[in-house]
């Protein structure tokens, strides 16, 4: 099996890499062992929100000269970190998601328990305010779904009216939704979307809503709507004649699913190949370069490619390897920022930032992976899988896997109009 690239991995940074590349004609494969990050994310994306002692960002621009040489925006420079954020968000716009957020300024969004968190990009769904600014609203109700574990009203509601908002809680009656309440396992965010977004159903909610509404200025729902049509939430709100939002639930997350599903699709109909279930095992190199990756599935046909790029994410996706005395990343063996004892991994108080959750992957300046200190010439190291920055602490995550992942895209096409 022949392509000009092969990427490891099919998460946020694989797949907006492979698309990039496939819209400039490359022929690529996605090989994605499993779910990524973005099943269980918010849905929000994060560029830079905090600081080391734990103070929000409003530009998050003006910050990067503060971060350690390790950071992979400090190993790509600010100049070219902007320039990749802005082909990020064309791209993601070319897939059809819309967001709420600019790189130049943070904003805060409403998590689940009605706290607010800094973030670069929210889906237009999603309750925002400005930085250090109320939100919009002084009078909101907050519905619940009856029997739906993933989301609790009251939590939220709790932490909001502490902002001096009055918050309301109710819940929906829809009687759709009842054979599926009498299974709880299934009574999930993604079922419940299934339920809800048939056009039968729609109206119902609408009605649903417009009782609940009262005198209130917005209503605020679990993210359990628009899994497959963005255009769902447009229109409850046209039929209610206020602002429905969303907030993301406990994982499976809808939003971030949708995500996954928006970018799968446009790497597809670019004619990307998407290879599901399978894992690449091992790898053959001749010299500085990658020569074959063999996979579980093809067993002993390799997948041959000019370029390889490792976006197989950090210990939660298995792209890292923790053993009790060491890290490991375990398809090429590359050299990995982690911590010689084991004692300096974490930190005692779980609050702390934790010191395992900066390794991963070393590079050189243009992403290639090194083994023994030795650059690997056509392998590049995207997201997660790399080291050097603490994704929550820092609040980076979604920003190093986006900027990572075009820096990676803009390298292998530069290298192809050199030899055109
Ligand atoms: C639970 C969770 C929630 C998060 N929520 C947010 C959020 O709300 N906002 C935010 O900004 N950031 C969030 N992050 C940070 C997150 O790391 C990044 O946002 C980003 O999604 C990571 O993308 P990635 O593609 O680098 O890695 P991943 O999403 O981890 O994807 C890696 C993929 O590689 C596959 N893979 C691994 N090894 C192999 C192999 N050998 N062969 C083939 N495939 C392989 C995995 O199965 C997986 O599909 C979250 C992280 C986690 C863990």
């Amino acid at each position: 099996m022949k392509f000009d690239v092969a990427i490891i991995g099919g998460g946020l940074a694989g797949l907006t890499c492979g698309i990039r590349l496939a819209e400039q004609g490359k022929r690529c494969a996605i090989i994605s062992a499993g779910q990524s990050a973005l099943h269980f994310s918010s849905g929000s994306l994060d560029f830079l929100s905090y600081r080391e002692d734990g103070s929000a960002i409003s530009h998050p621009l003006a910050e990067l000269a503060t971060l350690s040489p390790e950071h992979p925006y400090s190993l790509l420079g600010a100049e070219c970190v902007s320039r990749m954020a802005a082909e990020a968000r064309r791209l993601l716009n070319d897939c059809g998601l819309r967001f709420y957020g600019d790189i130049e300024q943070n904003h805060l969004r409403v998590t689940p328990l009605g706290t607010l968190r800094a973030t670069w990009l929210s889906p237009t769904e999603v309750p925002v305010a400005e930085l250090e600014q109320p939100l919009p609203w002084k009078k909101i109700a907050i519905v619940g779904i009856e029997g739906f574990l993933d989301f609790q009203p009251q939590l939220a509601a709790g932490s909001l009216s502490d902002k001096g908002i009055e918050v309301i809680t109710d819940y929906l009656h829809v009687p759709a939704l009842d054979r599926l309440r009498n299974n709880p396992s299934e009574f999930r965010a993604i079922n419940i979307a299934r339920v809800l977004d048939l056009p039968e159903n729609t109206e119902l909610l609408a009605e649903e809503l417009i009782r609940l509404s009262g005198d209130v200025e917005a209503l605020i729902l679990p993210a359990c709507i628009g899994l497959e049509n963005p255009d769902a939430v447009t229109l409850l709100r046209q039929r209610v004649g206020k602002p429905v939002m969303l907030v993301p639930t406990l994982p499976p997350s809808l939003l971030g699913m949708r995500m996954h599903m928006a970018l799968r699709r446009r790497f597809q109909q670019l004619g990307g190949q998407f290879m599901p279930g399978d894992a690449v095992l091992r790898a053959e190199t001749e010299g500085q370069n990658v020569t074959r990756i063999y996979t579980r599935n093809h067993t002993d046909i390799p997948v041959v490619a000019q370029q390889v790029v490792l976006a197989s994410g950090s210990f939660f996706s298995n792209g890292l390897i923790a053993e009790f005395d060491r890290i490991y990343e375990p398809v090429f063996g590359l050299d990995v920022h982690d911590a010689a004892q084991r004692a300096d991994w974490t930190q005692e108080s779980m609050f702390s930032a934790q010191p395992y959750l900066r390794f991963g992957v070393k590079t050189d300046s243009q992403l290639h992976g090194t083994v023994a200190g030795q650059s690997l010439n056509n392998l590049y190291i995207i997201g997660a899988v790399l080291g050097g920055y603490d994704p929550i602490s820092q609040g980076c995550g979604a920003g190093v896997s986006l900027v990572t992942a075009q820096y990676a895209a803009e390298q292998i096409l530069a290298l192809s109009e050199v030899a055109a």
